[in-house]
């Protein structure tokens, strides 16, 4: 993303450098044309980053990516004693065979 800011503002430097009898409507309608396209990749990129939200997981022993394990129980327990049972997704390492949930 700083890569594609920093192209952004190139660009407005070499507009403003070919445009310098250009009034304020113009440059606001070069700046606007050049955010559109920022703020487009930004939502791309947010949309996707939504969609995976267990895209790795790594072992905190040994630093491998961890695989699915399938869906197993956890008891949880509330601050007032209470256990809470909750489905969830396990993840497994291939490596030493530890085993976690992950964190969400
Ligand atoms: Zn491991």
């Amino acid at each position: 993303m700083k890569k594609e800011l920093d192209e952004m503002l190139n660009r407005l430097n070499q507009w403003e450098a070919a445009n310098r009898d250009a009034d304020l409507t113009q440059m606001e309608e070069a700046i606007d044309a050049e955010l559109a396209g920022i703020r487009q990749q930004l939502l791309e990129q947010m949309a996707r980053e939504g969609e995976n939200p267990e895209a790795r997981v790594v072992c905190p022993n040994c630093d491998q990516t961890m695989m699915k394990n399938g869906q197993k129980k956890r008891i949880l327990r509330t601050k007032n004693g209470d256990k809470v049972t909750i489905v969830r997704e396990q993840m497994r390492c291939h490596e030493c065979g530890m085993t976690l949930f992950p964190p969400g």
